[in-house]
């Protein structure tokens, strides 16, 4: 059993000892739960689960506390593989959710799986999911100051290893703040967010550099052809240089190996393989 999530980049704003100290804090905690919750689940079922707790936390840009699209608007995006049955599912540009890696969850059964912008509201209204308002103070006050241009930052991912061989990845992102309204990040697509019975992968980092270079769909296939999840890491963040694209991502394949790296510093990941470690 093996589990790893990502925070996302740091901002250059946040790079300070007391963001880190509490951002290591968060992931620490929440990766314990997460693993703690993979003993008595599956792989999918844990990606889901512990993407909800980081989605929960104000300090990472997806679910509550995530940025603002440049009219206003918070609009979600998140997405969930199941290695097993390779089946992805995901919604796009969701507005007034909670968590919308659950209602990625709802929709991996049935046929139509990713949904976009007011179909995907209606969706997880028709499916329970009440009304939420995600704006924080924080992220409120950033836009109105307009501080949040620069990007880079927070989205969250989380990729398990079950005790019977399955693998999982879910990604959830609040996109990259001041962007046109209802531009496609790649968290809810198979760059941003990959998994089969080989490796599975989430990504963070500039969405339009992810989908060109697409990133956890090659590191996968790269994995499933051979290569170990290093080498296909590796070589993939060797073609992101080409166009120095920026991207960060974590990493289980089928063997137990775990992986994590990126383009630029620093992505804030936390990983549990019988013994905790965090990004320092
Ligand atoms: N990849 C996300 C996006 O482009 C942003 C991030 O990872 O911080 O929407």
């Amino acid at each position: 059993m093996k589990l790893i999530i990502h925070g996302g980049f740091f901002s250059e704003s946040s790079t300070n000892q007391e963001t880190k100290k509490a951002k290591q804090d968060a992931l620490a905690e929440i990766v314990t739960l997460g693993y703690e919750y993979l003993k008595t689940h599956n792989a999918l079922e844990t990606v889901v689960y512990t993407v909800a707790l980081l989605e929960d936390n104000e300090l990472f840009n997806a679910g509550m506390g995530s940025q603002i699209q440049s009219d206003g608007k918070v609009r979600l995006s998140a997405s969930l593989m199941d290695g097993k049955t390779e089946k992805f599912s995901g919604v796009i540009n969701v507005e007034d959710i909670k968590n919308p890696i659950e209602v990625a969850k709802d929709l991996i059964s049935y046929d139509d799986r990713v949904l976009s912008g007011e179909g995907a509201q209606n969706f997880a209204r028709k499916n329970g999911h009440a009304f939420f308002n995600p704006i924080t103070a924080q992220r409120q006050s950033e836009y109105e100051a307009k501080l949040n241009q620069s990007n880079n930052k927070g989205t969250v991912g989380c990729v398990a290893l079950d005790d019977e061989g399955n693998l999982a990845a879910a990604t959830s992102t609040g996109g990259k703040g001041f962007e046109i309204p209802c531009r496609v990040s790649d968290s809810a697509t198979a760059a941003g967010n990959y998994a089969n019975q080989h490796a599975g992968i989430s990504c963070t980092g500039v969405g339009e550099d992810i989908v060109s270079n697409a990133t956890a769909a090659k590191i996968v296939t790269r994995v499933t052809d051979g290569f170990s999840l290093k080498e296909a890491c590796d070589k993939t963040f060797t073609e992101l240089k080409a166009f120095d694209g920026f991207a960060g991502v974590v990493g289980i394949s089928s063997t137990g190996e775990i992986y994590h790296c990126d383009s630029h510093p620093y992505m804030v990941w936390a990983s549990f393989d019988v013994n905790l470690q965090v990004f320092s």
